[in-house]
C-alpha cells in the first residue's frame, strides 16, 4: 500500500533515484519510498542472467568509468570492481580498427608507408598523446591530412552517426559529435578515464546493496503519473496535497500528458543473440560504420568477465525514432535550440514549486554518463540535506 506519509518520494529506481535516496535515508534519517513503473530496480543499467546463464544488460552494454574520486569512492561502497578497459573496433569493409581512431588505426586502414607518413605528421602537428575532434581534423590545410580526416570522417563517422540519429553530422550538437575523438596515441582503450571497470556481481546487486537500507522502501510496477498531479503549484498526491518532497528522475514530458508535444528522442530496438560458441568477436564491441543497419554489436562475456566455454550471447542495437508506443524507451535525447525551448516550457511547470525536483537524464532531458549522474544526485543530496 502506497501511503503519503514519507518524507521523501522519489520517482525512479535508476541511478538518479537510487543514488539520491540512499542518501537521503542515510544521511538525514528520512523515510524514502522509490516509486518504479518498470518491473525491476536499475533503470537502464539492469542486467540479469538470460536462459543461458550469460550475465546480460537489458537496455544495452554499460561500462562505468569516471575521473571522478568522489563517485568512485561511493559507488565502491556498494560493489567491488572487475578491471576492465573497454575497446571498441570499427569494422570498415571488414578491417577492424580502434575506435577512437588512433595511431593503430592509422595501420589498418592505410598501407604501411602512407600509415608511417601520416602518423609522422599528426604528431608534428598535435604532439603525441594528444585528443582532438573531427570537427578539428577537418580544419587544416595539409593535403595528406585533409585526405585523412575525410577518410576518418566517411569510414568512421558519417554513416554510423546518420544511423544513430538518422541525420547529418553537421546537424547534431557539437558536444555529441566531440564526445568520441581521434587519439594522437597507441591507446586502443576506449575510454581513458582514471577509473574504469564493472561492478563485480552486475549493476542490479550494485542497485540492490545501495537500496539496502531500514529508510528506503520501493515500490515496482507503479506509473507515478497515476498518483501525482501538479495543481495550482501545488503538489497533490492521491488528490490530497503532498506535503513531503518529490524527486522526479521520468520523462518530464510524460508526467505532464505531453500537453505541449512529446519531447523528440531516438530510441533502440535490441536483438539479443547467443550462439554455440566461446567467443563471437574479439573485442567488447564492433561498431558497423560503413555497412549493416544496426549500429554495433556487444559481446558481454568481453565486458563481465564470465566464462563460459560452450556459449556466448551478443546484443545487436537498431535505432529509431522514438514514439512513445508501449514498450519503448526513450534513450538519447535530442539536443538542439528547439527541443530545448520546449523542455523549458515543462520546466517551467515545475519551477513554482519548492519541494520538487528534477534530476536525471530524463527529467533533465540531457545524456549523461552513469558517474555525471552519480554526482548529480550526490549534489542535490548536498543541497537538499
Ligand atoms: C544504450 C545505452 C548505453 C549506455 N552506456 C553507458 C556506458 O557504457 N557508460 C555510462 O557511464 N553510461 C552509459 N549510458 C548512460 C546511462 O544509462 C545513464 O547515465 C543512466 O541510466 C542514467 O540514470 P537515470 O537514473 O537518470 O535514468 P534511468 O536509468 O533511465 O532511470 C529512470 C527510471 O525512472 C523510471 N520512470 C520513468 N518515468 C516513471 C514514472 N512516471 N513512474 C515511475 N517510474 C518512472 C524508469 O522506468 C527508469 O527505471 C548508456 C545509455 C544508453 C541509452
Amino acid at each position: 500500500m502506497i501511503s503519503s506519509t514519507y518524507d521523501f518520494i522519489v520517482i525512479g529506481c535508476g541511478l538518479a533515484g537510487a543514488v539520491i535516496s540512499r542518501e537521503i535515508a542515510e544521511r538525514s534519517n528520512k523515510k524514502v519510498l522509490i516509486i518504479e513503473k518498470r518491473n525491476h530496480i536499475g533503470g537502464n543499467t539492469y542486467d540479469f542472467f538470460d536462459e543461458e546463464g550469460i550475465l546480460v544488460h537489458k537496455y544495452g552494454p554499460h561500462i562505468f568509468h569516471t575521473n571522478n574520486k568522489r563517485v568512485f569512492d561511493y559507488l565502491s561502497r556498494f560493489t567491488k570492481w572487475l578491471d576492465y578497459d573497454h575497446e571498441v573496433v570499427a569494422n570498415v569493409y571488414g578491417n577492424l580498427m580502434p575506435v577512437p581512431f588512433n595511431l593503430n588505426s592509422l595501420y589498418v586502414a592505410f598501407e604501411k608507408e602512407e600509415a608511417k607518413k601520416l602518423e609522422e605528421k599528426l604528431i608534428k602537428k598535435y604532439g603525441l598523446n594528444s585528443k582532438l575532434t573531427i570537427a578539428q581534423l577537418r580544419e587544416q590545410t595539409d593535403i595528406d591530412l585533409i585526405k585523412l580526416s575525410e577518410y576518418v570522417y566517411k569510414n568512421i563517422f558519417l554513416y554510423y552517426t546518420q544511423k544513430q540519429w538518422d541525420i547529418t553530422p553537421l546537424e547534431i550538437d557539437p558536444s555529441v559529435i566531440a564526445r568520441v575523438p581521434i587519439l594522437i596515441s597507441n591507446d586502443n582503450r576506449y575510454f581513458q578515464d582514471l577509473y574504469q571497470g564493472m561492478p563485480l556481481e552486475g549493476y542490479t546487486k550494485l542497485f540492490e546493496s545501495l537500496l539496502d537500507h531500514p529508510n528506503i522502501d520501493v515500490q515496482l510496477n507503479v506509473d507515478a503519473k497515476k498518483l501525482f498531479n501538479i495543481r495550482e503549484n501545488k503538489i497533490m498526491f492521491k488528490d490530497n496535497d503532498f506535503n513531503g518532497k518529490v524527486i522526479f528522475t521520468g520523462a518530464i514530458d510524460e508526467f505532464f500528458s505531453c500537453k505541449f508535444g512529446r519531447l523528440p528522442y531516438r530510441t533502440l530496438d535490441f536483438l539479443f543473440e547467443t550462439h554455440d560458441l566461446e567467443w563471437f568477436q574479439t573485442k567488447g564491441t564492433v561498431n558497423y560504420t560503413v555497412s549493416e543497419k544496426y549500429t554495433r554489436i556487444t559481446e558481454f562475456k568481453h565486458l563481465t568477465g564470465q566464462k563460459n566455454k560452450m556459449k556466448t550471447t551478443t546484443v545487436k542495437e537498431f535505432p529509431k525514432a522514438y514514439t512513445g508506443a508501449d514498450g519503448e524507451t526513450p534513450y538519447y535525447a535530442i539536443l538542439n535550440d528547439e527541443n530545448y525551448l520546449l523542455y523549458d516550457k515543462y520546466k517551467k511547470l515545475t519551477e513554482g514549486l519548492n519541494n520538487f525536483y528534477l534530476l536525471g537524464r530524463l527529467a533533465e532531458y540531457k545524456y549523461y554518463n552513469m558517474d555525471a549522474i552519480v554526482l548529480k544526485a550526490l549534489i542535490l543530496a548536498d543541497n537538499i540535506i
